[in-house]
């Protein structure tokens, strides 16, 4: 029986996240993504992050990268860390899809079923205690429930997600906010507020029930995956993004 993440070291959950992340860099299970994609941006930043950012899906320059926003939103997210002491090194930072849908295209509701357990295991791998859901979709998408943004951000709440319970702190999506000098005002404001919402640290956690991993279903083969994963690189651009957790 394995032990529950709350009590594997941090070396052995980022260890755990390394392997997600060879599970997701060959997943096939949404077939038009992994036919049209580049690369899968798993996310990148600090494994042991108190602090992570949920974002919508990558865009092109997330997907020829494959880092999360590293697009003018991802350079406004830079400067809202900064102005509050922080960089990406100090958080985790991920979408609710790991694959760029074609064309820009809203995410499916099948291809977000399909990737919800990768983001439920990096939750319960990093253990952050706050997690800033990144505009309309990924707010709705871990609240469970189609209350906007503009009506939800700057408000904390404790929910739980998979076996953890976090403050989840919705935010407009800096893309949004590019254009929009009121609600980038709006932005570093609620941003401004961080801080001392991780000073909180973690909220009470659900007593540990089973013990049992939850186990990403329909996962391939490890040994598939690993050689997979020497192929990649081989070629070099993965290792990159491994590196940076
Ligand atoms: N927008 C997102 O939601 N995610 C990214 O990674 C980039 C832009």
């Amino acid at each position: 029986m394995s032990l529950p993440e709350s009590e594997r070291s941090a070396s052995e959950r980022r260890d755990a996240l390394k392997e997600v992340f060879a599970q997701a860099s060959a997943c096939v299970r949404c077939s038009e993504l992994a036919a049209t994609r580049k690369t899968v941006v798993f996310g990148a930043g600090n494994a042991d992050a108190d602090l992570m950012f949920v974002g919508e899906a990558p865009g092109a320059s997330e997907d020829e990268q494959g880092l999360p926003f590293v697009g003018r939103a991802g350079k406004l997210l830079d400067q809202l860390l900064a102005e509050i002491g922080m960089e990406r090194k100090d958080v985790f930072i991920c979408n609710t899809l790991k694959c760029r849908p074609p064309g820009n295209r809203d995410p499916l509701p099948l291809e977000i079923e399909n990737c919800h357990d990768y983001l439920l295991r990096q939750v319960e791998l990093i253990q952050p205690t706050v997690i800033c859901t990144l505009g309309n979709f990924a707010t709705k998408l871990l609240r469970g429930d189609s209350t906007g943004i503009t009506r939800l951000h700057g408000q904390p709440e404790v929910i739980e997600l998979g076996r953890r319970a976090v403050r989840l702190y919705p935010i407009y999506h800096p893309a949004a906010a590019l254009y929009t000098p009121s609600m980038l005002e709006t932005l570093r404001e609620d941003f401004s507020r961080l801080p001392e919402l991780l000073v909180l640290g973690a909220p009470e956690q659900p007593s540990a029930e089973p013990p049992e991993l939850a186990e990403v279903p329909d996962m391939p083969d490890l040994d598939d995956v690993a050689s997979a994963e020497q192929d990649r690189q081989a070629g070099g651009a993965e290792a990159d993004q491994l590196g940076l957790f």
